[in-house]
């Protein structure tokens, strides 16, 4: 009797998930898709008052996240900037709060792979120290390639889906225009607004104003913890797609 109950209780525990261990597909769901939209195109030129993270030319206001007092490895050429793997993510020197940011990518022609294994990498709009997350904007090929959907491209990754798919192809220089809000805190660090994210994906709305619940982890729950200005980051994803691009990337302090 003692041990039927026992084994009762033990069953109801896990099934509640008390004792469940935390996996990647807790946090990933696929519907409902967000339909495709073909963006058009168009320039964007850098406004007079925007710093200039990245001209196509000089990568000096990057460094290493692993450390930070390194210069950015990532191979500069032919206006861009392309993610060395073996390197691993880098950073802007400086720290913004609130700000306007322009950046554009390309995935190569032949990008191969497939799922989140497919030219991944991703704008952290505030990355913590230590090269320990952030708030992600994801950047991956979705033009033909279906993953969990908020883990899409335009999604705030394990968060938000975007609201549509604005993909152009492979091969193509795709743009991001972001207007970000930072996170506030208490002094006990409690959260006194959450961060806001509105995200247009090749001129195409793909977050509206989104209220973030956290920080943008792999596995597990988003989460606040008490930061203040913070670096941009973008990401050397671990996959083993050919790595992408980055050109003209600007930024308006709000
Ligand atoms: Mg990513």
């Amino acid at each position: 009797m003692k041990k039927a109950l026992l084994a009762i209780t033990t069953s109801l525990l896990f099934t509640s998930g008390l004792f469940a261990q935390a996996k990647p597909e807790d946090t990933e769901y696929y519907t409902p898709v967000p339909p495709i939209v073909k963006p058009g195109s168009g320039p964007f030129d850098a406004p007079a008052d925007a710093i200039i993270l990245f001209d196509g030319k000089n990568i000096g206001e990057w460094v290493m996240s692993n450390d930070t007092t390194a210069k950015a490895k990532w191979i500069v050429d032919n206006g861009m900037m392309t993610v060395d793997k073996k390197t691993g993510d880098i950073q802007t020197k400086r720290r913004f709060t609130d700000f306007q940011l322009h950046i554009e990518y390309r995935i190569p022609e032949n990008i191969t792979g497939t799922g989140q294994a497919r030219g991944n990498s991703g704008i952290f709009l505030a990355a913590f120290p230590g090269n320990a997350g952030g708030y992600e904007l994801q950047v991956l090929d979705n033009y033909n390639n279906t993953t969990y959907v908020n883990g899409q491209a335009g999604s705030i990754y394990k968060q938000s889906p975007p609201l549509v798919n604005a993909c152009k192809k492979p091969g193509e220089w795709q743009t991001y225009s972001v207007i970000w809000t930072a996170p506030r805190f208490n002094d006990d660090g409690s959260v006194k607004s959450p961060g806001r994210i509105t995200a247009l994906h090749n001129g195409v709305l793909v977050q509206n104003n989104y209220e973030l619940k956290g920080d943008t982890p792999y596995i597990g729950k988003p989460a606040y913890k008490k930061h203040g200005a913070a670096p941009i980051k973008l990401q050397s994803h671990g996959d083993k797609s050919e790595p992408i691009s980055f050109r003209n990337i600007w930024l308006r302090v709000l």
